[in-house]
């Protein structure tokens, strides 16, 4: 390929864009603040499972104390009735003994429902203590959360300008290089890790970083400076200049 020794120039400033380019999106890909949010998302999701689990803790025993309370109405409503019916006139010897011996066992009854309602109240306050907790965390994490994607809006903000703007000066700088030499340089960039060009300074190839020697070294000393040489080693286009060394 031929191509002006100017125009093989700028290949070199292009690859200063391209290289810019390239850092600024590891950078928004690599930003700490994304690794952050991946965090507060993990953490956040074991948070939530917990408090699901207290919530619907606390959801059971509510209805477990909701009928222990009814249980307990109804044995005392029952123990009313049979006291009032034995203070009535008239009312047998027989049937008031009967109903003694019910409002004893009524009356145990209800102090077992009773201690089963207490023990039900200490579990609740348990309960609500955890589903307290898990709440409070999840605020933290999302308060960390919100402070990390805002970080991150303004990191992104300032990255993406600097893109637009790079990516305005490689659209003027690529419209003046050849479409057939932009087109192999775009090619081997792509295929070499974002370098496509890359200078040769004192005999090494800046791609690669291997000296050029022995025939290699002949052939780039009597190709023509129009003419577009590449590296045996990396396949990069070498443009040569003043501190070539050739
Ligand atoms: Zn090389």
């Amino acid at each position: 390929m031929i191509a002006d020794p100017f125009v093989q120039l700028r290949l070199l400033d292009l690859q200063g864009i391209d290289t810019a380019l390239n850092q600024l999106a590891h950078r928004r890909r690599t930003l700490p603040e994304l690794a952050t949010i991946a965090d507060c998302d993990r953490r956040a999701a074991e948070v939530r499972a917990q408090l699901v689990e207290a919530e619907t803790q606390v959801a059971d025993l509510a209805g477990e104390q909701r009928r222990l309370e009814a249980d307990i109405d109804t044995v005392r409503q029952r123990a009313d009735k049979d006291q009032a019916r034995m203070t009535s006139a008239g009312v047998p010897a027989k049937e008031i003994s009967g109903l003694q011996h019910e409002v004893a066992s009524l009356s145990r009854r209800q102090g077992v429902l009773e201690d089963e309602l207490l023990e039900l109240m200490e579990s609740r306050e348990t309960a609500d203590a955890s589903v307290s907790e898990f709440s409070g965390a999840m605020a933290v994490i999302n308060t960390e959360r919100s402070a990390a994607e805002a970080a991150r809006d303004e990191v992104f903000a300032e990255i993406d300008d600097a893109i637009g703007k790079r990516g305005i000066q490689r659209g003027e700088l690529a419209g003046t290089i050849p479409a057939d030499l932009l087109a192999l340089y775009d090619k081997v960039r792509e295929a070499n890790g974002g370098v496509g060009a890359a200078m040769l300074r004192q005999r090494r190839c800046e791609g690669c970083r291997i000296e050029l020697s022995g025939s290699e070294l002949s052939a780039v000393r009597a190709a023509k400076m129009d003419q577009v040489v590449r590296c045996e080693n990396c396949r990069r286009i070498l443009v040569r200049t003043d501190e070539s060394g050739l």
